[in-house]
């Protein structure tokens, strides 16, 4: 039979510290903790398969709990001598949650129970104390109030602001017992009032009532949200653990605390903590009175305070990671009620792994298992203050979206790039605030803080671009309506208008009024010292995607060690390193797609030449010595020109042609879905002319850096490619340009010739396609759209609704975000496995955005990839995860053959 409960108490615990999955974080630390002996009160742990089972069986418990909750309250009851509300001696609990992953604040408990007419006169009479057993008693009722019935906090709160407003006092701690004997009668009417019944006094029915209560939380708006932004699946759900209350509200010698082993803000390795003198733990939590520092603690109450420097210096060896404890003091004996790895900042991370590894506390490979891709990312990203209050930032919430580029930024919104440019211009710092964007919007791009979309997902245009820049960002904000025409938008009841200060976090998708203020963090000394040891261990090999000079040169100060993905087409609009020349390359390419023959085609493509040779050139030497591979043109042609009347005749001025002509044009590129029409090398195919100026362009500026003693190693990547014979056409048309303009340099340069799988059809024949190609790099993001037939541009209007538990949840993540292993790693996997049987060498990559996310760099390792290109900024993750993933491998192995020998 199934065991849903596990006692522990007078120095025996039938759970373990291992079983935090089973017993949650909390319940696993009571445990652990009663196990080695430090004082822990007694109490048992109702198990997360008891709540699974609640929420797939209608929310009703399993039948045996019933029976397995009485013998261990019974239990619990014996080792402590009393009995749950009783009116001699009653014994109080705390019901409290506890998932296998922290989730501070998120779900509920309930203190004080077992209170009632008889036990809190019992209880007076014990403690010699009534004004404290009705504080408790009031305590209780509000918390069941408000947590197992869910009546209204506030209206409770109003109750007692006015009990003290009446007896003239400020504190809790003056309100008399006789007031608080009144505010429980008083809640205990409003309980009536509210549910047409009377607050329960028995003490079965309050602990059954608190259990589902907890369980329910589990479910609850917050806790729901905390897991999606926390990226937290997979568990079962919350354990409750019942434990014997503890008083650190009985007088001058009793109090209560919260304490970390290391500082969490810093990492130092001193004892941090703060304490309150006869207070409760909701006290110290609710910021009501201002604690003391456990410095001040040790003056106060030195024998106590030695006994928590015990259980500190225990916890952390035992644990071997920095503790998060909380504890109370009643009447001079310390009682520990909870340890957990405490939670830290990205600097403290750091700092901690390293410092326990030089105190030979953990292993340089459990130091880098420790270090969470978020805790590198917020280290290269402004964030919003943590002095912020969280009510001023509830307070300025505009909306919410996607969270696609993380780090936070301040700027005046602007509806047009146009705009933003000539803002930014004048010194204005602006957000870029735009349904959606295109290539035309990259200057406006460029210059913004930060890009809010209302439509789009993590792999539409405005996410990749502003992710290549390591941009704020934050995308498929649905509800806001933006007024082009006024130049305004409305969100949550209130109008923003052009001009006006708007704040973005990127890192949790929303959007705020006003300026709220950033800090920048600072890069941990010991950053580099991890990053080193990761770099050391890692098989896969980390490019990043840069398409100019200036993302290369930070991909190589975030340690890429090649250039994975260079989208040529984002240089046809903005000049990066001669702005005053952006009009002029824009007229060229504009002119190219216009042209409707060959001949007037080479002309504009002639003038595109120059400019293209310029930026490989620049790229080149950036990226001296390491491979660098480069795309042809990939969008659709529609996305270049314009699709106003006004733009449409400025632009036939100055290319000298008729206005109906450019319209014509226009609108024979129309397509119903462009993203499946034709675009990618479907383009090459239809207008040779445009692989020859890439390929002419990027192969002269080779010769050219090689000239000069650059070490140039050019890859040609043909996208989108079909099949075989596709990619066959392609890759003879390059090398038969290539290889001329070689021959006649007289100057020896290697180069390869290679092709992005994006397609089904193209993974599905990788064994013909590899014929013809030195290399494979997949592009996740077009195959996660193709093989699953949603768009990414478009998906992110109903993927949160996949991904939320509360609603359909149907993917455990976005998978335009991390890979969907199951299908989209299936064809992956067949693609490289027949890929590598034609052509064992194969260089094999990733260039789609999920080369950034760590779960997908450990699949990619996992199957055997040569290397994974993200955008610069997500390079350190990269150089992480794929760490992990050797050091997950080995552990992986080495728990394989323990098990082997056990079976032998
Ligand atoms: C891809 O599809 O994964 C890719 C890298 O190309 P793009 O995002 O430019 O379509
Ligand atoms: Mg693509």
């Amino acid at each position: 039979m199934k065991k849903y409960v596990y006692f522990f108490g007078a120095g025996k615990a039938e759970g373990t510290g291992e079983m935090k999955e089973l017993l949650g974080g909390k319940g696993a630390g009571l445990a652990e903790m009663t196990h080695i002996g430090l004082p822990v009160p007694a109490g048992f742990t109702i198990t997360t398969e008891a709540c699974d089972y609640f929420f797939k069986h209608g929310r009703k418990l399993p039948r045996e709990l019933s029976a397995e909750v009485a013998a261990n309250l019974k239990r619990l009851e014996r080792v402590t001598g009393k009995k749950l509300g009783d009116a001699e001696d009653p014994l109080l609990v705390s019901v409290r949650s506890g998932s296998a992953r922290s989730m501070p604040g998120m779900m509920e408990t309930i203190l004080n129970l077992g209170l009632n007419a008889g036990s809190v006169a019992a209880l007076a009479r014990k403690t010699k104390n009534e004004r404290f057993a009705w504080d408790a008693y009031r305590r209780f009722v509000q918390m069941y109030s408000t947590v197992v019935i869910g009546l209204a906090k506030e209206e409770l709160e109003a109750k007692l602001r006015a009990l003290k407003a009446r007896l003239g006092v400020k504190d809790d701690t003056q309100v008399t017992a006789e007031g608080w004997r009144g505010l429980v009668a008083e809640y205990k009417a409003h309980f009536r009032r509210k549910t047409g019944k009377e607050f329960p006094e028995g003490p079965q029915e309050q602990l059954w009532d608190a259990i589902g209560a907890v369980f329910e939380s589990w479910m609850a708006e917050k806790a729901v949200t905390y897991r999606r932004v926390e990226k937290i699946t997979g568990l079962l759900g919350t354990a409750v653990s019942v434990v014997q209350m503890v008083f650190g509200n009985l007088g001058e010698n009793s109090g209560t605390g919260v304490c970390f082993t290391r500082d969490p803000s810093t990492g130092e390795k001193h004892f941090y903590g703060d304490f309150l003198i006869n207070a409760q733990g909701e006290d110290v939590v609710a910021g009501i009175r201002t604690p003391m520092p456990l410095q001040e603690m040790a003056r106060r109450m030195p024998k106590v305070y030695e006994q928590l420097e015990h259980a500190r210096r225990l916890l952390e060896t035992h644990y071997r990671d920095m503790q998060d404890m909380e504890f109370t003091v009643e009447e001079g004996k310390l009682y520990m009620l909870q340890t957990r790895v405490g939670k830290r900042t990205p600097a403290a991370t750091f700092r901690i792994a390293a410092d326990m590894v030089r105190e030979r506390l953990i292993s340089k490979e459990e130091a880098l298992l420790r270090i969470k891709p978020e805790d590198i990312e917020r280290l290269f990203y402004p964030v919003i203050d943590q002095s912020v209050a969280r009510t001023e930032l509830a307070r300025r919430q505009l909306a919410t979206g996607i969270n696609a580029v993380p780090g936070a930024a301040v700027g005046k919104a602007v509806f047009t790039a146009h705009e933003a440019e000539d803002w930014a211009q004048r010194g204005e710092k602006v957000i870029l605030v735009r349904r959606e964007t295109s290539p035309e919007d990259v200057g406006g791009m460029f210059v913004a803080q930060g890009i809010l979309t209302a439509t789009g997902g993590k792999t539409s245009h405005a996410a990749v671009v502003a992710r290549g820049w390591g941009k704020c960002c934050v995308v498929g904000c649905e509800r806001l309506d933006i007024d082009y025409a006024q130049k305004l938008m409305r969100a949550n009841g209130r109008v923003v208008r052009q001009g006006e200060w708007i704040t973005l976090d990127g890192s949790e998708g929303s959007v705020y009024e006003g300026e709220v203020a950033l800090v920048m963090p600072e890069l941990p000394p010991v950053y580099h010292t991890l990053l080193g040891w990761a770099d050391k261990i890692r098989r896969l090999g980390v490019h990043a995607n840069a398409d100019t000079a200036h993302d290369a040169r930070k991909a190589r100060e975030m340690g890429a060690e090649g250039i994975g993905l260079c989208r040529t087409e984002h240089m046809f609009f903005k000049d990066f390193e001669q702005p005053e020349r952006s009009i002029e390359r824009q007229l060229a390419i504009q002119e190219m797609i216009i042209a409707d023959n060959r001949e007037a085609r080479r002309k504009a493509l002639e003038k595109l030449l120059p400019f293209q040779r310029r930026d490989f050139v620049n790229l080149f030497k950036v990226m001296d010595g390491c491979p660098v591979i480069i795309r042809l043109i990939d969008p659709p042609l529609h996305e270049f020109v314009p699709h106003d009347r006004e733009k449409q005749a400025e632009l036939a001025r100055k290319i000298g042609i008729d206005v109906e002509v450019v319209a014509r044009r226009v609108e024979q590129l129309r397509e119903a879905n462009p993203m499946l029409g034709h675009r990618g090398c479907r383009l090459a195919i239809t207008y040779p002319e445009i692989l020859e100026m890439q390929v002419r362009a990027i192969i002269e500026a080779a010769i050219e850096c090689k000239k000069q003693g650059v070490k140039v190693l050019p890859e040609v990547m043909h996208p989108l490619t079909l099949d075989r014979k596709e990619l066959a056409l392609l890759a003879d048309a390059t090398r038969r340009v290539a290889d001329e303009i070689i021959k006649k340099s007289g100057i020896k340069l290697r180069y390869l010739v290679g092709t992005m799988i994006e397609l089904p059809r193209a993974a599905l024949l990788a064994d013909q396609v590899a014929e013809v190609a030195d290399f494979f790099s997949f592009g996740t993001n077009d195959l996660t759209q193709t093989v699953m037939g949603l768009s990414r541009d478009d998906a992110g209007r109903f993927l949160p609704d996949y991904v939320d538990e509360k609603k359909a949840g149907i993917f455990s993540a976005d998978p335009f975000q991390s890979i969907d292993v199951e299908g989209v790693g299936l064809l992956i996997k067949w693609a490289i496995e027949r890929g590598r049987a034609t052509r064992p060498k194969l260089e094999i990559g990733i260039c789609g955005e999920h080369a950034g996310d760590a779960a997908s760099v450990k699949f990619c390792h996992q199957v055997g990839m040569d290397y994974v290109s993200p955008s610069p900024f997500r390079v350190p993750v990269a150089r992480l995860a794929a760490a992990q993933a050797v050091i997950e491998e080995r552990a992986a192995g080495k728990k394989r053959r323990q098990a082997k020998l056990k079976k032998h």
